[in-house]
């Protein structure tokens, strides 16, 4: 169950397009099952509806995912850096794609060369210490991270956002605004500082739904997210769904028109499209 859902105020023939996260969201916290969300899962296979993955994991990250999820449908990796398009999923190529590994790739974040350029100016300039992904052996991510080896060798193969953690925290903020004079952005994850450029999530599922829109005319877009940094597309979508979470209240002050579930993860996924994903 979700509260307040009201599919009803959308158009009754648009398709519709779902947006997810997936750590938290789609996949259990603790776990990475999504066994709680077949239901829901198969609804949209039965229909042919979008499930579009958003997430800040990397490409190496996501392929294998998408793999076992039985997943054929673009996504946007590392918080917005770029969405990857199956190549033919559309009938034309996505406008200013770049043809990478059967991909057609949307860039909007910041080659991953200078961000680790910049990160290292910042360090210099602010005389404090990090330990960035870029400079760890994929035995220190894995520990960092809480990663199982095989899974932190895929997060450490980045293009868009560098991780990094500020080694005497009474450096943050001298670290952090060096960050910023060399024209970047930084955020904060769960467990990690990020730099990265001018990109976030919304940007590219705005892109996704513009080239839907284009196939199919009117749809109805579905986001589904349970942290913070999914605030920016949970803002876009026409149907915002809140995942309960810690961040439950700051979500719901964010995205004040958000639909919060009752259950966290792939059991709220699940309740939340069971009732706004119409059978024909
Ligand atoms: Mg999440």
């Amino acid at each position: 169950m979700i509260d307040g859902a009201s599919a009803k105020a959308y158009p009754e023939k648009a398709m519709q397009v779902v947006f997810t996260d997936l750590d938290g969201t789609l996949l259990d916290e603790r776990t990475y099952s999504w066994d709680a969300a077949r239901p829901a899962l198969e609804r949209l296979e039965r229909l042919g509806a979008p499930w579009v993955f958003v997430t800040s994991k990397t490409r190496a990250e996501v392929l294998p995912l998408r793999r076992r999820l039985g997943n054929r449908h673009p996504f946007v990796v590392e918080n917005g850096g770029a969405a990857c398009v199956p190549h033919g999923y559309f009938p034309f190529t996505a406008p200013s794609a770049l043809e990478r590994d059967g991909y057609e790739v949307l860039e909007w974040g910041t080659r991953y060369g200078d961000l680790v350029a910049g990160l290292k100016a910042a360090v210099k300039a602010s005389g404090c210490q990090v330990a960035a992904f870029h400079a760890m052996s994929v035995q220190e991510v894995a520990a960092a991270s809480g990663l199982p080896l095989e899974e932190a060798a895929l997060a450490k193969e980045r293009e868009y956002d560098e991780p990094f953690e500020i080694l005497d925290e009474r450096c943050t903020r001298r670290l952090l605004a060096a960050v910023k004079e060399q024209g970047l952005r930084w955020t904060r994850g769960g467990r990690f500082h990020h730099v990265c450029g001018n990109n976030d999530k919304a940007v590219a599922v705005r892109a996704l739904v513009q080239l839907f829109a284009k196939v199919h005319g009117q749809l109805t877009s579905i986001g589904l997210g349970d942290g913070l940094n999914d605030v920016p597309f949970l803002q876009v979508v026409d149907v915002p769904v809140l995942i309960r979470s810690r961040a439950l209240a700051a979500l719901k002050k964010a995205v004040p028109r958000g639909i919060p579930t009752r259950q966290p993860g792939p059991e709220g996924w699940n309740d939340a499209l069971l009732e706004l994903i119409r059978e024909r």
